[in-house]
């Protein structure tokens, strides 16, 4: 069966580099906008032949701050994707924005270009918490934001960061039913991760600040998971929420471990062409990658062949992040053995003891508790 296929697009820049941020992002004075346009559809048109044929179901703006690309730019690349491929009636197209109100400015622009789901960065809503955060934009803007992409957009997300320094319970509690309040189908809420190289590891280590300990940010993560549920928004993967019917089409993607091409500085594609599964990696360093596409038509550092080891491995990776977990079905599909023969019976026994495992008719789910703590799982269960 031809698989479907989602597509990355990334766009590096931002206007400032946030301190919790690790992500492949860049501030630059200037931006040659038509030169970065020209690189991007060129490596589309790279990709298009030997991904002939095959139905996109999404396309997602990420970055850096792809809220910053012209919307003619936005529009040129969903252009060139339609001459490309066959795009599924649905077609997912999301824009990751910031919601400065510059950039809330050019909504109904990206609106116009194709843009259906929009995804905010809006992180706290308190401007004291925002400037600890290191956003550009207040809680006023971000309001305003939200409540513009709500109008504009047929669906929208927007992203917390909870477990914040001296974030209590009660006021977690209070900023989610003001979230919930202004939301729509779908929520992002991520827990406060010091991430190595960034400019909050080195204050960290300095001592600046502290984190909640980690009985405050279980006891916060449970909070999350009820007061989402409640409201009719589960979780459907560890740090997102969605009414059902409503998850992002692209992640579930991901999570599925189901194809898709990435495009731009540091992009990762999972493509299965013909027998063969493979990693793709673009070049990071976007001035790198814009040599290289200019170059040779496209940015691709390296495409390593999967073993059917690193198959199962991956595919257990992004599953048991899912609430619905991995099934049977596409296990044996990816990997072809069962999970009785791939995996060992004894650590699958002892994590399914500890609460953390099941495994059923179905397939394979990590309880709430085993989310929560997947890398240790999965490193008991692969080791
Ligand atoms: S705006 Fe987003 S991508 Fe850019 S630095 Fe901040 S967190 Fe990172």
């Amino acid at each position: 069966m031809v698989q479907p296929l989602a597509l990355y697009i990334h766009w590096p820049f931002c206007k400032s580099k946030c301190p919790y941020c690790d992500f492949n992002s860049h501030v630059r004075e200037r931006i040659d906008e038509p030169r970065w346009r020209a690189a991007l559809l060129a490596e589309l048109d790279h990709w298009a032949p030997s991904l002939k044929g095959r139905e996109l179901v999404s396309i997602f703006f990420g970055g850096g701050t792809p809220s910053l690309m012209a919307p003619v730019t936005a529009a040129a690349l969903i252009e060139r994707v339609a001459q490309h491929w066959p795009v599924a009636r649905d077609l997912e197209i999301t824009l990751e924005a910031n919601p400065t109100s510059v950039e809330a400015s050019r909504f109904a622009e990206l609106r116009a270009a194709g843009v259906n789901r929009v995804s905010l960065g809006v992180q706290a809503l308190d401007d004291a918490s925002l400037k600890f955060l290191g956003r550009g934009h207040n809680a006023g803007e971000a309001r305003a934001a939200v409540k513009l992409a709500a109008r504009l957009f047929d669906r929208f997300s927007f992203d917390l960061i909870y477990a914040r320094p001296g974030q209590t319970l009660e006021a977690w509690g209070e900023e989610l039913a003001a979230a919930l309040a202004m939301a729509g189908d779908h929520l992002s809420l991520y827990q406060l991760t010091i991430e190595q190289g960034t400019a909050f590891a080195t204050a960290f280590a300095r001592g600046d600040f502290r984190l909640p300990d980690d009985e405050t940010q279980g006891a916060l993560y449970e909070m999350t998971q009820e007061t989402l549920a409640a409201a009719g928004l589960p979780a459907y993967e560890i740090s997102n929420h969605a009414r059902p019917g409503q998850e992002c089409r692209h992640n579930l993607v991901y999570w599925r471990y189901q194809d898709y091409l990435g495009i731009g500085p540091g992009a990762h594609g999972r493509l299965t062409l013909g027998d063969e599964k493979r990693a793709v990696k673009n070049f990071r360093a976007p001035e790198t990658w814009l040599k290289a596409v200019e170059h040779d038509g496209h940015g691709v550092e390296e495409s390593l062949l999967l073993s059917a080891d690193e198959r199962r491995d991956e595919i257990l990776m992004m599953g048991l992040r899912l609430g619905e977990g991995v099934g049977r079905d596409a296990f044996r599909a990816e990997t072809g053995g069962d999970f009785e023969r791939s995996l060992n019976a004894a650590r699958l026994a002892s994590l399914n003891t500890a609460g953390f495992l099941v495994l059923d008719e179905t397939g394979l789910h990590a309880t709430a508790a085993g989310r929560q703590r997947l890398n240790a799982v999965l490193g008991a269960l692969l080791a």
